[in-house]
């Protein structure tokens, strides 16, 4: 059964928990890195037969984990900082005075105070 309960945040809120969670990926991608580096220098390709073979696969796994860790970071970390770019209402200069959905993409908001409607988290397409 799906939940329907909807979560909604204080921008700044949710701002800070996506700042939080894509330094997340981004440790548990150096994590990776350093494990990558210790199996390396220190079990390196000295073994023979099946413990070379291993090696070789976590070595290969780790490799797809730091790939991807730190393309998860990049992509929560940059949305973001686009959100927090695009989240001045235009027309009463509020900064972040709007809930969030959490989960939700486009982020459609209101400002609480001028009732002025947006979309933040879209790349700008009217710059020329
Ligand atoms: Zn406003």
């Amino acid at each position: 059964m799906q939940n329907r309960l909807v979560q909604h945040l204080k921008f700044n809120r949710w701002h800070e928990r996506q700042l939080y969670a894509s330094f997340a990926w981004l440790l548990s991608c150096l994590m990776c890195g350093l494990l990558f580096a210790a199996i390396v220098e220190f079990v390196g390709f000295h073994f023979s037969g099946i413990f070379s073979i291993l090696s070789i696969i976590v070595l290969y796994l780790l490799g797809i984990a730091i790939i991807d860790s730190f393309r998860r970071f990049w992509m929560q970390f940059s949305f973001a900082q686009l959100c927090a770019n695009s989240a001045t209402c235009k027309s009463c200069g509020s900064y972040g005075a709007f809930s969030v959905r959490v989960g939700v993409r486009p982020i459609y908001v209101r400002c609480q105070k001028c009732d002025h409607q947006w979309v933040i988290g879209q790349q700008q397409r009217d710059r020329h």
